[in-house]
């Protein structure tokens, strides 16, 4: 069994659905469907749930009713016999009476969740009425059935893959499942979701629950990419990617997947491709346990980052000076990305600046404090990097007059990370294509 998952965009239009609907039944083997929500729609959810949240109801009401009409538009044009029409409208009134009504009684966190799922509810329902009206045999799964998360918010695949096989069990027929991404039940029983992005997520959970032969990731583009196609001009896809490759560039700010979606992939074995909807045939990404020929084989940059500097001649010899730094963003939950050192001073960097005051005023009594703002991660990504010949001299010969605040070397083997002004960020991306890659 394999599991394919749909991004907004691949399903965000009636003609893109219908594409959907080609793919998952192309081949022999059963497949679990995942898809998220019309694209866009998980933003204006987000925006309702803001102003009801604020009490701005006559706004909320508005977005409601804009998002109503999109949906009505949408089902018009995808289905087309009367009985899968009344159905296809009897959903889209269900699904936006529940937020009139939530719109009414007075709002709590736990609802603002259930408004969030309401996209991918009604991108799962609706796309299994056309698949009902195409006569096309399936089921849909209800992801908030066996989808859950502990009270870490931490999701628990022992139990998932229990609850799942049951369901499974229960069609044992069927070939072709269809459920949906990112909403599934919290430790208290609520609907909840896998945060934003979280639909890779879900599909990467389910791949490992049931053990899948690939989890594929539809997007509308051809796999991951050497370096940021919106950036730099030319750039080809990467066809092959070890686990510990993908989760660097996941992580520092490749967009193509969710950066949690690796682990659950990886632990189980169960190997990710990244492919194109509007180019099936293309080869995309394909990320499993192999890892293939040394050497570097993609750059991305993460961006807003900020770079805290923490001087002081009491580090000279001492021990403990970086446990209680570190210490201080344990206390505000905020979480370090890079960190560099020398006898006197420690240099690290954060891209969660919603504690900064308290931050920095608790590292007062520690030292001299530099802040930096409006910096970026560039991140050179590759198997056993570090064991690349002549690495660090291509590196930095392709670096031409810009000014680079930090270097991590050596924390893993597939990865270097320099820090940069944001101001520098397209010039540094483009320097690297044509010295690391010999693109221009
Ligand atoms: N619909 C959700 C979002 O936009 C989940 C996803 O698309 O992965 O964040
Ligand atoms: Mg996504």
């Amino acid at each position: 069994m394999k599991v394919m998952k749909f991004g907004g965009t691949s399903v965000g239009k009636p003609e893109r659905m219908l594409q959907v609907a080609e793919l998952v039944t192309a081949g022999d083997e059963p497949v679990i469907v995942v898809l998220s929500a019309l694209s866009g729609t998980t933003n204006a959810l987000v925006t309702i749930g803001e102003n009801i949240a604020k009490g701005d109801r006559t706004v909320a009401k508005q977005e409601i009713d804009k998002l109503q009409t999109h949906y009505q538009d949408f089902i018009s044009k995808l289905v087309k016999k009367e009985p899968s029409i009344e159905k296809a409208k009897a959903i889209v009134a269900e699904h936006f009476e529940f937020l009139n009504i939530i719109l009414k009684i007075s709002f709590s966190e736990a609802l603002s969740k259930d408004i969030l799922a309401q996209g991918e509810l009604l991108s799962t329902k609706l796309f299994s009425v056309y698949l009902e009206e195409q006569g096309i045999d399936h089921e849909l799964l209800p992801a908030l059935e066996f989808m859950s998360i502990d009270s870490y918010d931490e999701p628990q695949i022992g139990s998932i893959k229990i609850r799942l096989s049951q369901l499974l069990r229960k069609h044992k027929a069927k070939k072709l499942f269809v459920t949906q991404g990112y909403i599934c039940r919290n430790a208290r029983g609520e609907v909840d979701n896998l945060k934003r992005g979280g639909s890779d997520y879900t599909a990467s959970l389910i791949a490992a629950a049931i053990s899948a032969s690939v989890c594929e990731i539809w997007t509308d583009i051809d796999g991951m990419h050497n370096n940021d196609p919106r950036i730099v001009k030319k750039t080809v896809p990467v066809e092959q990617l070890s686990f510990e490759e993908a989760a660097e560039l996941a992580y520092f700010g490749a967009k193509i997947l969710h950066p949690a979606s690796i682990w659950p992939a990886q632990t189980y074995k169960v190997p990710v491709k990244l492919l194109n909807t509007m180019q099936p045939e293309a080869k995309g990404t394909t990320i499993s346990e192999i890892s293939e020929s040394v050497g570097v084989k993609a750059v991305a940059a993460k961006d807003n980052i900020t770079a805290i500097r923490i001087k002081s001649s009491r580090m000279l010899l001492a021990y403990g000076f970086l446990r209680k730094i570190f210490e201080v963003f344990e206390k505000y939950r905020t979480p370090i990305d890079m960190i560099t050192t020398s006898e006197v001073a420690v240099s690290l960097t954060i891209d969660h600046t919603t504690h900064l005051k308290d931050i920095l005023k608790e590292l007062e009594p520690f030292g001299t404090i530099e802040v930096d703002k409006d910096q970026v991660i560039i991140s050179v990504v590759g198997n056993e990097i570090s064991q690349t010949k002549d690495i660090i001299k291509r590196l930095f010969g392709s670096i031409v007059n810009i000014p680079v605040r930090m270097v991590s070397y050596g924390g893993s083997p597939h990865n270097i990370s320099l820090l940069v002004s944001a101001k520098n960020k397209t010039k540094i991306l483009q320097q690297l294509n044509k010295g690391m890659f010999g693109l221009d």
